[in-house]
């Protein structure tokens, strides 16, 4: 089933408002198994309302439409799609009860033109308006629905949720699936470009990617006639992302986040670890008690932001802070080692950087940041140039760093698996 949005409002055109009501449809859309061919803006303008809302039908299942059902003379959404469809506007008595209860309860009056928004197309469905006064419509038209909605956000969204999804699920009854596949260590733009064919070739199931910091998730959806179906198109496509990106995907569960998976492979090894954290200042040992169940691995966590604090509670020696700088691979490594010895733990994750705004230099501008992880009797030490402001490069290197011990252990397994 193809669904084409249109957005109505010259305030959109002009740039006055964000169009966030076309982000939003085209996303639920999405998730509900639809695809989406077509979106267009048109100002408050019957004529070119009218030559749009005519293409869309001839090419569209269903055509929805946000704004323009407002009591004012420019709101002509709904007089167009009567006119286009030859179906005469009627009054619904339903709609003008909840007008003038919707008026008496904010104690306002309400005006002769807002009596206009009880206008009907002879008979359509009326979706009621919980949070204003202009009724959503949906009017059916030779096996087509054209679905208008309320401009104001807080009007369409709980509307959408409501009333419009149940009614598209009832209309093309479907099973609608979908996977998360979550990739860690490789950058948006690299990721798009590694699956550039299947995006552009997508039908069902669809594929889209989201960028977070640090990672990209990949939402595979498929739409079939029963659950087994779905699962079974989704699958190939799992094992497709598998494929091309390997150890880079951390979980395929929709809810299932980076540090649950780290936790759980520290568990299942019986492990504990520590961290000593200069430039992140406790975000890596926050991450890990998000987790519940982190206090079978979680030891201690450092904060050891300044020098002193790195010599005296994890050992890191005078002469590497002097002769490399706190921010350098020997330092990162020193921390990692420090940090194991004075608690005991199994593996340890230390982190130091330059976060900035300021602190950069030439050799180590603002962004450069050394992990290390010891792991197995030995200490892995990666060097990193983020780019972003102060908070952006402190997640990007949480990020970072749970991704090495993750694929240290992954590493593990492997030599483990080869023999
Ligand atoms: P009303 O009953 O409030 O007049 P309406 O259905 O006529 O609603 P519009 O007049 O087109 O809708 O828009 C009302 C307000 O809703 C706009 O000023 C804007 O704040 C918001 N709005 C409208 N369209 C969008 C959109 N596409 N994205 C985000 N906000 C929008």
């Amino acid at each position: 089933m193809v669904i084409e949005l249109i957005t109505v409002g010259t305030e959109i055109l002009l740039g006055n408002i964000v169009n966030t009501n076309a982000q939003f449809l085209a996303q639920k859309c999405a998730s509900l198994g639809y695809s989406v061919f077509y979106q267009s803006t048109v100002g408050d303008n019957e004529e070119r309302l009218s030559q749009q809302l005519t293409m869309a039908l001839s090419r569209s299942d269903v055509v929805i439409l946000s704004g323009g059902l407002g009591p004012t003379e420019d709101d002509l959404t709904k007089e167009t799609v009567a006119k286009i469809c030859h179906t005469p506007l009627v009054e619904d008595e339903h709609t003008k009860k909840r007008i003038k209860i919707y008026f008496s309860k904010t104690g306002r009056k309400p005006s002769d033109n807002n009596w206009k928004q009880a206008l009907i197309p002879d008979g359509a469905i009326v979706l009621d308006n919980d949070n204003g006064t202009a009724p959503g419509i949906i009017v059916e038209l030779n096996g087509k629905s054209i679905i208008l909605l309320p401009g104001p956000p807080n009007e369409l969204i709980p509307m959408v949720n409501d009333k419009v999804a149940p009614y598209l699920e009832k209309k093309i009854p479907h099973t609608i699936l979908s996977a998360m596949v979550k990739i860690c260590g490789i950058g948006e733009s690299k990721v798009e470009m590694m699956i550039r064919d299947l995006i552009d070739q997508q039908t069902n199931p669809t594929i889209a990617t989201y960028a977070k910091t640090g990672e990209v998730h990949v939402r595979i959806t498929a739409s079939a006639k029963t659950e087994k179906d779905a699962k079974k198109m989704i699958k190939p496509m799992i094992e497709e992302l598998r494929k091309r990106f390997g150890k880079a995907i951390y979980t395929i569960k929709e809810s299932e986040t980076l540090e649950q998976v780290v936790v759980k492979m520290l568990q299942k090894r019986g492990f504990t670890i520590c961290t000593a954290e200069s430039c992140t200042g406790g975000m890596l040992s926050s991450r890990f008690i998000n987790v519940p169940g982190a206090s079978d691995v979680f030891k201690i966590g450092f904060v050891t932001y300044s020098n002193k604090a790195k010599r005296k509670f994890i050992d890191v020696n005078r002469d590497t802070l002097k002769k490399y700088g706190a921010v350098s691979k020997e330092t990162a490594k020193e921390m990692a080692k420090g940090a194991v010895f004075k608690t005991d733990a199994d593996v340890s994750l230390a982190i130091t950087g330059i976060a900035g705004p300021d602190g950069g230099t030439k050799e180590k501008p603002v962004g450069t940041v050394f992990i290390g992880c010891y792991f197995a009797d030995s200490v892995t030490v990666r060097e990193y140039h983020f780019i972003g402001d102060r908070n952006k490069i402190r997640e990007l290197t949480v990020v970072n760093a749970l991704d090495l011990l993750r694929r240290c252990m992954l590493e593990e397994d492997e030599e483990k698996n080869y023999g």
